[in-house]
């Protein structure tokens, strides 16, 4: 395995770092403030289109996408220590114009894609001037297993109607989300994993309908919050169809491996933030006669994080080297247990940070609380854990049965 960085990717990972020193850092909290001042949870601080404007001019754009057809062409080796530079604040990422989902559904369409669909809505998308959402999930079907999916997309002549309803359709909320790529049943008597597709459903489409936010632990997740949305009659022209009918499963399966592993990256970042913080608050911070970095029960906690970083940032470059040297399908086992390691990393040692800090830890003046949630909330979204674990455990099963 060969993960030594590669000099376009030393290179990026200096000026990422220096631009995240200059631009993010400073601002992190007054872009939080703002949104909080506005009164209105939707509100897109205008600072995010001047650090776009000034990534996008420095190259440091599009980096998440392999296809050199539509950007730098990074491999997932070289992508990785980007991401995870991204994931310490929440928001850094769209910055980069790097951030979930839009990520899984330029590659969807990327892939997948008519000219035609690559015209109107991937190209948008890769230049930063709209954002999109995945609506898979449903709230009255066990949607960790997409055999479940309800909604219903009819041919009816030249369109598609669609029918369902969806909730955690991250993005969906925000006023620049233009586009969802919609999952549904088409073919209602086919085999279970080719009974859906996907087709892509204008936001502005009429019968389509944000219902309200879901709230993660009480975050609203601002623009980028994750609500429900019924789709009522919804019509489409047949050519919104991405790929064959009945291919949807296949395409979400395709979809969910980079966006799976970005998540990873982004999670040590996350980790790493929390680590930093806990160390610098450890060592200022005095009880019982002396600084709480002298506690040994905190220096376990601080010893324990590095190594669950350091397992998990192997493990993460180890499933992005073989989706980029043998392909995603032979990666399903590593990538299914880094989605695993790396929340269960992310989550430790942020906890871990979160007790360091106190009260402080749980409060608006760290960006713990919220980092402590996106981690949590990634034991469920995009795949629950047992059913990465239960994956894992069958393909290590089928190698012994005789
Ligand atoms: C913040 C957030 C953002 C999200 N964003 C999106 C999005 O953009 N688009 C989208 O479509 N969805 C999104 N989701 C939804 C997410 O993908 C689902 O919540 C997840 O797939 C689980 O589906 P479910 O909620 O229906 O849980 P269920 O399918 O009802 O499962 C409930 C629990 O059952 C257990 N379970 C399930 N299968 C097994 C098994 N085989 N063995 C043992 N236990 C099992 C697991 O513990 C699981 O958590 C998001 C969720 C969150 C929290």
């Amino acid at each position: 395995m060969d993960i030594t960085p590669t000099p376009r990717a030393a290179d990026l990972d200096t000026r990422v770092r220096a631009f995240m020193a200059e631009h993010v850092y400073p601002n992190e909290a007054s872009f939080e403030q703002e949104i909080v001042d506005s009164g209105d949870p939707l509100h897109i601080p205008p600072l995010l289109d001047e650090l776009k404007a000034i990534a996008k001019a420095d190259g440091l754009w599009n980096l998440f996408l392999p296809d050199e057809r539509f950007g730098p062409g990074l491999t997932n080796v070289e992508y990785a220590p980007l991401a995870e530079i991204m994931g310490g604040v929440w928001w850094a990422s769209e910055v980069f114009n790097c951030s979930a989902p839009d990520t899984g559904n330029m590659e969807i369409l990327a892939e997948f894609g008519t000219p035609d669909q690559q015209d109107r809505w991937l190209q948008p998308l890769l230049d930063g001037e709209i954002r999109s959402c995945f609506a898979m999930t449903e709230p009255d079907v066990a949607s960790s297993d997409a055999r479940n999916i309800e909604a219903r997309i009819e041919r009816d002549g030249d369109d598609y109607v669609i029918n369902g309803r969806k909730w955690w359709t991250s993005n969906a909320i925000n006023p620049r989300a233009k586009v969802a790529i919609f999952m549904g049943v088409t073919d209602p008597d086919g085999p279970p994993y080719q009974r859906q597709s996907q087709v892509l459903v204008p936001m502005d489409a009429p019968g389509v309908k944000v219902v309200r936010p879901m709230l993660v632990f009480g975050f609203d997740d601002g623009y980028t919050g994750h609500p429900e949305v019924t789709f009522t009659d919804v019509r489409v022209p047949v050519t919104n169809l991405i790929g064959a009918e009945g291919a949807g499963f296949a395409i979400a399966q395709a979809r969910l491996g980079p966006g799976r592993i970005h998540h990873c990256m982004r999670l040590i970042g996350a980790a790493e933030r929390g680590l930093e913080l806990m160390c610098k608050r450890v060592l200022a911070r005095e009880a019982f006669g002396g600084p709480l970095a002298d506690q040994g029960v905190i220096q376990d906690w601080i010893a324990e994080s590095r190594i669950r970083i350091e397992q998990s940032r192997l493990l993460t470059l180890k499933a992005a080297w073989m989706m980029d040297t043998v392909g995603k399908k032979a990666a399903r086992i590593e990538i299914s247990a880094i989605k695993v390691a790396a929340v269960d990393a992310a989550i430790y040692v942020l906890d871990r940070a979160i007790q360091a800090h106190g009260g402080m830890g749980v409060s608006q003046d760290t960006p713990l609380a919220r980092l402590y949630a996106y981690a949590r909330t990634l034991r469920l979204a995009d795949g629950p854990d047992e059913v990465h674990k239960r994956s894992i455990a069958r393909r290590e099963l089928r190698k012994h049965q005789v």
